[in-house]
């Protein structure tokens, strides 16, 4: 539907004193700003009626002039809202009339039947909505939140911008294709980004960095088909930096489009961008962008539910569902052409429930092209049961105290360290393990206290433990936060056992490998991978059985270490699919898809795949190279 018609339309059906100042469009919904308080008030059926016609969201606010001043808002609220809730900031959109509440129970500031929040909207006008506190407090997420509504008139005008191109409209006809480019992460793991075009719109899918390698390191931007100017939008499947890292390098070369994610990835991706800065910048070398890049990609943000539909050009569709892998992963969902063709992107996936999270959702009104990944596709890539990784960790981690050595997991700080942390949590309240100290390192620490704030998006037992319950496994008193080189110090001199966890997950950088160094010639203490080791890292190397290895110290120059402390490899925690699992997906996925594409594995493990579906279930597969082009119909 066009602009004009779908304004023309909304007009047609308001009451004549409802007195609209505005009509703007927030992305494909329709804010409508009233100067008719009375309207604000009781206009609801209204409202309603005329979503049910045009199938749009539409949402009405008060005109920003008719507000009640901020501070005299925020004191209503705190008196209206019962101190049970316990409320944190409050936030005001100004430009947008909205007023975000953060509490630590967010159910009390929305009341029985949302009584509460009702008043507060007819009491002050602003709109409020609810947001829950992290249970950790996390400068991080306040950051990103007072970025976000510190550019209220530009993020107002932004989003109105996505809009006007949603609605610009388009034509189906008979010359109409879909083609996809592969511009990194094909027949490899690392930098991941897929550009999506149609005769009407160009979308880049993912847009990931190899942390591993110097060489490939960075998705392929200079092929002929990409050009930044024109890119409608950026679809981010999940926070991690092989599929995320390479984003502020858009917005820093003039990308001013919006980025889709869930909250939950918006939030983790911004620390680990952070953290590439400053990792780049210990080993001296300028980095491929800036805090600032970082910061003008939070501002063109628009954050999805799993299961939320919405246009992100006038033809291309998009819902984000679970998928399984980490907090607020997403296999990405597009409807392109109005049903013409449906795609599913899987980006990173887990076929099956873990401690944190729920299987990779599988039921779907269309699928046509499925895109899968295959890090663990190969013939021998089965994983173990969870059980048996449980108790594999569990005796490695009681062995090692009792010699009075150290465990140190070296962890990707999102997901594997969270699902380490509940295994863990569970085994000392069960008396499973001694009691010894759980050291989560800087940024660990950061990413939990995220996910202390979505519990939404976590498995259905840790959302009981935490709603019903009241018991957050994050914030059981056997994990000590490590902030500091002087505290990493002591862990290390002293002579107690302990548990360890800290990034990077593949030895690449930071504190992990600063324990490693000193941890590594001591034959008592033990070394445990969980997560997967890309090629050309130093984690890989110690993995295939390295005597020894060069390190970096933690104030420069590098050092010869001989490896002699206890290595064990636990696959089964991985948040990836293995083999089976990622058979069983395509065989379980509603409806039967008609063509599979498999990237994001090592080559022979890509290839094997596609040819393995193709036999198994006759549909017609595929294992593109980076730089390839596919036509998608
Ligand atoms: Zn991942």
């Amino acid at each position: 539907m066009e602009e004009k018609y779908l304004i023309a339309q909304i007009k047609d059906m308001l009451p004549p004193d409802s007195n609209i100042s505005d009509y703007l469009f927030e992305g494909a919904n329709v804010v409508i700003y009233t100067r008719n308080t009375q309207f604000f008030r009781e206009g609801g059926n209204d409202i309603r009626r005329i979503v049910n016609t045009i199938k749009k969201r539409v949402e009405l606010r008060v005109d920003p002039s008719l507000l009640l001043d901020a501070e005299t808002a925020e004191e209503r609220i705190r008196s209206i809202v019962p101190k049970e809730a316990d409320i944190g900031d409050i936030w005001f959109d100004e430009k947008r009339s909205i007023i975000i509440i953060e509490a630590m129970k967010p159910g009390v500031v929305i009341g029985k039947n949302g009584e509460t929040i009702r008043k507060i909207r007819e009491d002050t006008l602003w709109v409020p909505k609810v947001q829950r506190s992290p249970a950790i407090k996390s400068d991080l997420v306040r950051n990103i939140r007072k970025t976000l509504y510190a550019h209220s008139d530009y993020r107002r005008k932004f989003l109105h911008n996505i809009g006007e191109r949603i609605y610009s409209g388009w034509e189906r006809n008979n010359k109409y294709w879909i083609r996809l480019s592969c511009l990194g992460g094909f027949r490899e793991v690392g930098r991941s980004c897929l550009f999506l075009q149609t005769t009407e719109s160009k979308v880049m899918l993912d847009c990931g960095v190899n942390v591993a390698s110097k060489l490939y390191a960075y998705p392929y931007l200079e092929a002929p088909e990409f050009n930044i100017k024109d890119l409608d939008a950026v679809i981010i499947s999940h926070a991690h930096l092989d599929h995320g890292g390479f984003l502020p390098y858009l917005y820093k070369y003039g990308y001013k489009g919006p980025t889709y994610c869930t909250a939950p990835t918006r939030d983790v991706m911004t620390l680990l961008h952070l953290d590439y800065i400053d990792v780049a910048q210990k080993e001296g070398s300028k980095g491929i962008y800036d805090s600032r890049d970082v910061k003008k990609w939070i501002k063109h943000s628009v954050c999805l539910d799993y299961g939320e539909v919405t246009d992100v050009t006038p033809d291309v569709r998009l819902t984000l569902h679970n998928a399984g892998h980490v907090l607020g992963s997403s296999a990405i969902h597009l409807n392109i052409g109005d049903g013409y063709h449906n795609i599913l992107y899987t980006a990173d996936h887990k076929f099956s429930r873990t401690k944190l999270l729920e299987p990779i959702e599988s039921q779907f009104t269309r699928v046509e092209t499925l895109i899968t990944e295959s890090t663990y596709g190969a013939r021998d890539d089965i994983q173990p049961t969870r059980e048996e990784c449980e108790e594999q960790l569990l005796s490695i981690i009681s062995d090692t105290t009792k010699t009075g050595g150290k465990t140190l997991i070296p962890v990707l700080g999102v997901g594997r360290a969270q699902e380490i942390m509940l295994v863990v949590e569970d085994a000392v309240r069960m008396g499973l393990i001694p009691d010894i100290p759980i050291y989560v390192d800087g940024m660990v620490w950061d990413i939990t206290a995220i996910h202390t704030t979505y519990p939404e998006f976590m498995n259905r037992s840790v959302r009981k433990l935490i709603f019903h319950r009241d018991h957050n496994p994050f914030l059981a008193p056997c994990f000590k936060k490590v902030g500091s080189q002087k505290e990493r110090v002591q862990i290390m001199e002293s002579d107690d056992p302990c548990l360890i966890l800290a990034t990077s997950g593949m030895l690449t950088g930071g504190p992990s490998v600063e324990y490693l160094r000193n941890l590594a010639e001591d034959r008592k203490n033990s070394l445990v991978f969980v997560s997967y080791q890309a090629e050309g890292s130093l984690g890989s190397s110690i993995q295939k059985g390295s005597e020894y290895v060069h390190i970096e110290r933690y104030r420069g120059g590098r050092e010869q270490v001989y490896i002699k402390l206890g290595v064990h490899t636990i696959s089964g925690f991985s948040g990836h699919s293995d083999r089976n699992q990622i058979i069983n997906f395509v065989r379980m996925i509603k409806p039967k898809p008609r063509r599979v594409i498999v990237n994001h594995g090592e080559s022979s493990k890509c290839l094997e795949l596609a040819s393995r579906i193709h036999k198994l279930f006759r549909v017609e597969t595929s294992a593109p190279r980076d730089l390839d082009v596919l036509r998608i119909r």
